[in-house]
């Protein structure tokens, strides 16, 4: 703390991302990153971009990697929105969409993310708790609200809403912005984009981190109602006009082209995952079903925090939450199949 913040700073409480270790040789099981590489399409394409052109700014709105997004999912450039990472997405969307002086509506088992954008822009929290399956009830929605927002699949659990019910919900709140945060909805799940024409109050986010394993190079998107949209143009063009460079904006762009590369390695990872809850099963943990690279699994046996250190101290990390209803369960990444594997016979040597 110093004289120099301004006050509100010392109010913040800001996001502690998962661990990025130093040590190399670590089996990293712990921030959902995609254990397959990003498409050489991609690759190829940001290696053609990185050439003299970088002297010129890149383009403002990323209109090429807007084109290609609209053509993958059927919809209008502008009812796309790009930007630096689907986290940089969702603050424009607390930013602009929901500061309405009445609670953000999401579930108390959620992405932890959506707190520390209401401290940072003053949205009131309404945490509403997930039922005793860690199930989203619909009727606890039905409350007066400047907003909703939830992942979906969700997150840490993993657990999947139905379409017709996030359509129930968006019927039910027809005066606030339903905001559907897809950055897993690749790895089993069924995009709600198709609503967007019906629905002008439904934003959905998604971002190439996950099912497009470019966690490094930061791009998110949100597919929404062109008035939506502007909302998060004006609020990007207040902020940073160039959240994109351009090597982003290219190799975000190709991997959108390149569907193949991107379905392989997505069915590669569902496959692994459901030899992993088998085998996780086989050892007596109770594991939520999944719909994302990860699953959420506690043993009756086992504390999860000691799991978590004693399967580190074999090499392999994995997500421990402290916040209470979570804190005897484990989040683990879906690695490659030797990725997983070492993480069972981690489990096994306990
Ligand atoms: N939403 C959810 C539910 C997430 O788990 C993450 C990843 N931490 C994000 C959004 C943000 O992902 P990124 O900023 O890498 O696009």
């Amino acid at each position: 703390m110093s004289k120099f913040w301004s006050p509100f700073v010392k109010e913040l409480v800001p996001y502690v991302p998962g661990e990025q270790p130093k040590l190399a040789k670590l089996v990293k099981l712990n921030t959902n990153e995609n254990p397959y590489g990003p498409s050489p399409k991609a690759l190829a394409a940001m290696r053609e971009a990185l050439n003299d052109d970088l002297r010129l700014y890149p383009d403002p709105s990323g209109e090429c990697l807007k084109q290609a997004v609209a053509d993958y999912y059927g919809v209008q450039t502008a009812q796309v929105f790009v930007g630096n990472g689907s986290d940089e997405v969702l603050a424009h969307a607390f930013h602009g969409l929901f500061q309405h002086g009445k609670p953000l509506l999401f579930p108390d088992i959620s992405y932890s993310f959506y707190p520390v954008y209401c401290g940072l822009y003053g949205i009131e929290a309404g945490q509403i708790p997930l039922d005793e399956n860690f199930q989203i009830r619909l009727e606890d929605y039905a409350r007066p609200n400047g907003g909703i927002i939830f992942p979906n699949p969700n997150a840490p659990t993993g657990c999947l809403l139905a379409l017709d019910a996030i359509e129930r919900l968006l019927q039910g709140n027809p005066d606030s912005v339903v905001l559907v945060d897809e950055a897993y909805v690749d790895f089993g799940g069924q995009t709600s984009i198709g609503l967007v024409d019906r629905y002008p109050n439904l934003l959905v986010t998604q971002t190439l981190s996950k099912s497009r394993s470019l966690a490094g190079l930061r791009v998110g998107l949100a597919v929404g109602h062109p008035d939506l949209i502007e909302a998060l143009e004006r609020i990007k063009n207040s902020f940073n006009s160039y959240p994109l460079d351009r090597m982003a904006i290219a190799g975000a762009a190709a991997a959108f082209d390149d569907r193949a590369w991107f379905e392989q390695t997505c069915k590669a990872v569902i496959d692994s995952r459901e030899v992993l809850v088998s085998a996780l099963q086989g050892k007596g943990f109770e594991v939520l079903p999944s719909a994302a690279n990860f699953v959420f699994a506690r043993h009756p046996q086992h504390d999860a925090a000691k799991l978590a250190a004693l399967v580190r101290e074999q090499g392999v990390i994995v997500r421990h939450f402290k916040q209470e209803r979570i804190a005897q369960f484990l989040r683990i990444t879906i690695g490659t199949p030797e990725q997983n594997q070492a993480l069972l016979d981690a489990l096994s040597s306990i």
